[in-house]
């Protein structure tokens, strides 16, 4: 029987357990928090620090293959231990992807179009970011970002004075996007095959993850061309191993915003809406088992439970409804914008679910 270790122990590693027990295979998660998500389901867990190396070594000595599914892994870590196990995935994905001017020069460098960005120290680097990129325009810590944390829109030149206090930190100044929509993208690829997961349309509240839904309700032609030009990214970078995009669509316009090479949010509904899903493919790929194409099963509609929908949450879950799939992490600890869990409603479109569902959760 095989084990895989996992870098993290929360939802995404919870997930990834439960999909691996699917394909009988073992899993073990490393995670500083004792009462972390996946260890109820991990066969094995060590509780330590991210950089605690010594920990990180005994995971992969207790491994056949190792993931993350904590993106700020340290390289110096990370990178001496790739070199003597096997964590088939490595470190590229994750330093390209763990500081965003790093990840847009990237992405660009690799033939997708990005907002205009600069990278922004000072007052005058911010000044001259702003003449270049014009307002208004959203200013990001280049690092450690997530969800919106750590972000600000500049609207206006006063808006430049307020925004000084973030530049302890290294950021980056992209212009603004007036969207019609967001947009994301799942991918697990071996060395020889990519699959991808249907794209999916990404509604966001406060800079999280609200709905996902999916067909995303964009021309054909322009999902085609995200497909097709995101799995060129992914073998042009030479990645392995799952890989999430979030684009922006605006009219017939593609723009990456950031991506990720672990399991994402946005992928939740592939559990149930799709013939096969982003974590067991994962699991797949780790243990070299060949890949599955993913079908679409029904139109899906996945709805983010943050902590002040967990009681709406627990609810729906008591009502046993058919085809609404109720996950929920079991963290201890439930706060207002903390992911307490996910709803799946699968055979539902976006239109029906704010017919009969919306009203139930916090606006
Ligand atoms: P991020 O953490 O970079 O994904 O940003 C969180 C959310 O802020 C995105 O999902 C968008 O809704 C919004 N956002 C971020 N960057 C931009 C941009 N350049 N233009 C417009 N909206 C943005």
């Amino acid at each position: 029987m095989k084990t895989i270790g996992i870098i993290g122990g929360g939802q995404l590693g919870l997930m990834i357990a439960e999909q691996a027990h699917v394909l009988g295979v073992r899993a073990v998660a490393l995670d500083p928090a004792p009462d972390a998500p996946a260890f109820r389901v991990c066969d094995d867990h060590i509780v330590a620090a991210y950089n605690d190396a010594e920990a990180l070594e005994r995971l992969c000595r207790m491994s056949d293959a190792v993931t993350y599914e904590f993106e700020n892994v340290p390289g110096d870590i990370l990178i001496p231990l790739s070199e003597k196990y096997n964590i088939p995935q490595g470190y590229r994905p994750l330093y390209d992807s763990q500081d965003r001017f790093r990840e847009k020069t990237n992405a660009r460098d690799h033939g997708l179009r990005t907002p205009g960005f600069a990278a922004v120290d000072d007052e005058a680097s911010l000044r001259a970011a702003v003449r270049e990129l014009g307002l208004p325009a959203v200013l990001k810590t280049r690092t450690l970002g997530y969800d919106g944390h750590g972000q600000m829109v500049l609207r206006r030149e006063e808006d430049i004075e307020r925004a000084l206090p973030l530049l302890t930190v290294p950021c980056i100044l992209e212009e603004f996007i007036a969207f019609d929509s967001e947009a994301s993208i799942v991918m697990v690829a071996d060395r020889e095959h990519v699959v991808s997961f249907p794209v999916g349309r990404n509604i966001h509240r406060d800079g999280i993850l609200d709905l996902s839904i999916v067909p995303a309700a964009a021309d054909a032609e322009v999902l085609g061309r995200m497909k097709v030009q995101s799995e060129r990214f992914m073998r042009d970078c030479g990645y392995e191993g799952i890989l999430a995009i979030e684009y922006f669509i605006r009219g017939r316009e593609i723009f990456f915003n950031e991506m990720a090479p672990r399991p994402h949010n946005s992928g939740h509904y592939t559990i149930e809406g799709c013939t096969t899903n982003q974590f067991r493919e994962l699991v797949r790929y780790l243990v070299g088992e060949p890949l599955q194409e993913p079908r679409l099963v029904a139109p899906t509609v996945m709805k983010n439970i943050l902590g002040q929908d967990l009681e709406t949450a627990r609810q729906v879950e008591r009502e046993h409804r058919p085809n609404v799939y109720v996950h929920l992490y079991g963290k201890t600890e439930s706060r207002p914008k903390r992911k307490m869990g996910h709803i799946t409603f699968v055979g539902m479109t976006g239109d029906e679910y704010e017919k009969e569902w919306a009203d139930r959760f916090v606006k």
